[in-house]
């Protein structure tokens, strides 16, 4: 065809243009099964269905949000270098919940921009059904105590045993195993007690099913369906704050089920008396049985926890390579595993032995993260959104206590987790006068001591911020 110059470009390319390198799932399925081994692929990845190859985007289907977190944390990166071997560049993994297509036999091979594939929009809903299965490696034998989760351990097996503490509330940052608690407690009660009905529900299936209930005109069903349930599990129910239709109706499934002694769990990344947007009644029945906070391992902890799931893959590692990941990697468990994970998957697909040195390489992105140097404007910004303040009230001003407070927790972290000064500290926050920056440093430190919920807000923060001294 005769283009002149005078022609406009073309906005999209067809299908099939540039860039269209065809992906043959079936051959990546077979590298993925050899490197993770059959139980494994069988469980995790051959539920995986290819929609699009866009660009360098590889979007896979998965059948539930569950597996959704669980492929996603654990072999993303294993999918992605293993499908850049096949097509020889690197690409991304996206994943995204499809249920309908989980069912349906993958297709042979996928081709760029393949877009006749939709994506069907309505994910929460259909993730329903799968709801109360439990994960199988969530129970409580897998699950290792230390300081710091021992008595969230403790109180969820004496739930699972005998019952009682309801509800049972968990709470605690991201990845410090409260999930894997109610899965466990899931797995121990349907053990002991087979015909009991034990349900777990993210917050958002709470949701979602509740919304759909509405839409179908069928609450009534929605409501019986839960207050059936002997034992409930909601996790994460910070996401269920603010949803107004949502949070009634579960404060009423809640009242149903506690007042006639059916057991309750739930989770959530803060303590009842800390979430914001619920409605007062609620908040205070949420507090009513036992509050457990699960706080971060320890690094004994965390090197028993890299020692379990070591085992647990039948791995034998030296033990400088654990001490040095559980010394590195303090954030939560979810990363340490996850460094594992991908430690042991590229050490299978490049055929080389775990060393210290192999393990510094693989992971250099993690030790870069976890030695990075915070700077002053991370901290304000993450101690501004902490505190739902904006950015520039770090700068400001202003004395009104709810920006003061969180102000000068900014600049005690500053002073606590960077090498700057107190002037160049005041400098950062809107030109204030040293003695500003040194007066708010003593009162935080001060407060820390006799205010537990202060001294628990610095310490999520230097969690959240890396705690690592820049
Ligand atoms: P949370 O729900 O608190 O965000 P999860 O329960 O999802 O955290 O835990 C994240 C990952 O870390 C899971 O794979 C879980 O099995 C693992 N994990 C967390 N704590 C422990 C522990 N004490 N022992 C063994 N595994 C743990
Ligand atoms: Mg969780």
């Amino acid at each position: 065809m005769h283009t002149t110059p005078q022609t406009p470009l073309p906005t999209t390319m067809p299908a099939g243009n540039a860039g269209a390198v065809p992906l043959d799932w079936a051959l990546v399925q077979d590298d993925l099964r050899k490197v993770v081994g059959a139980e494994d692929y069988a469980s995790w990845l051959a539920p995986l269905v290819p929609h699009k190859l866009e660009g360098r985007t590889l979007t896979l289907g998965v059948p539930t949000r569950f597996m959704q977190d669980w492929v996603g944390n654990n072999y993303r990166t294993l999918v992605a270098t293993t499908v850049e071997a096949r097509v020889g560049y690197p690409v991304d993994v996206a994943l995204t919940v499809t249920p309908a297509f989980a069912s349906m036999a993958a297709p042979a091979a996928v081709v760029a921009a393949a877009k006749e594939i939709p994506a069907p929009a309505e994910t929460e809903v259909a993730a329903v059904d799968t709801a109360s299965r439990f994960d199988p490696r969530y129970t409580f034998d897998s699950f290792v105590t230390g300081k710091g989760n021992e008595f969230a351990f403790a109180a969820a097996k004496r739930v699972a045993e005998e019952g009682g503490f309801n509800p049972l509330f968990l709470h605690g940052g991201v990845g410090l195993g409260k999930t894997h608690l109610m899965h466990a407690i899931g797995w121990e009660i349907t053990r002991r007690k087979p015909g009991l009905k034990v349900m777990y529900l993210s917050s958002e299936q709470f949701f979602s099913r509740f919304i759909r209930s509405l839409q179908v005109k069928d609450v009534f069903a929605f409501k019986q369906q839960m207050r059936d349930m002997d034992v409930l599990m909601v996790d994460d129910v910070q996401f269920i704050c603010g949803k107004d239709a949502t949070q009634e109706e579960f404060f009423h499934t809640f009242n149903a089920l506690v007042g006639s002694g059916k057991q309750v769990v739930l989770t959530a990344d803060r303590s009842p008396h800390e979430l914001d947007n619920i409605d007062e009644r609620l908040k205070s029945r949420l507090g009513s049985g036992l509050t457990v906070k699960v706080n971060p391992p320890d690094v004994e902890t965390r090197l028993a926890i890299l020692r379990s799931k070591a085992a647990q893959m039948e791995l034998s590692l030296a033990d400088e390579v654990l001490e040095n990941l559980a010394a590195t990697i303090a954030s939560n468990v979810r990363e340490l595993e996850g460094a594992l994970n991908r430690l042991v998957a590229a050490s299978r697909l490049m055929g080389n032995e775990i060393t210290l040195e192999f393990a510094r390489d693989q992971l250099a992105d993690l030790y870069r993260l976890h030695a990075r140097v915070v700077t002053v404007d991370d901290i304000q910004k993450t101690v501004a959104d902490y505190f739902k303040i904006r950015v520039a009230d770090m700068h400001s001003p202003r004395r009104a206590r709810n920006l003061a407070r969180p102000r000068q927790v900014a600049m005690y972290l500053c002073k606590q987790l960077t090498t700057r000064s107190f002037p160049d500290i005041g400098r950062a926050f809107g030109g204030k006068d040293h003695t500003t920056v040194m007066h708010g440093v003593n009162t935080i430190r001060d407060l820390m001591e006799r205010d537990g919920e202060l001294a628990e807000h610095v310490g999520i923060l230097t969690q959240m911020l890396g705690g690592v001294r820049g």
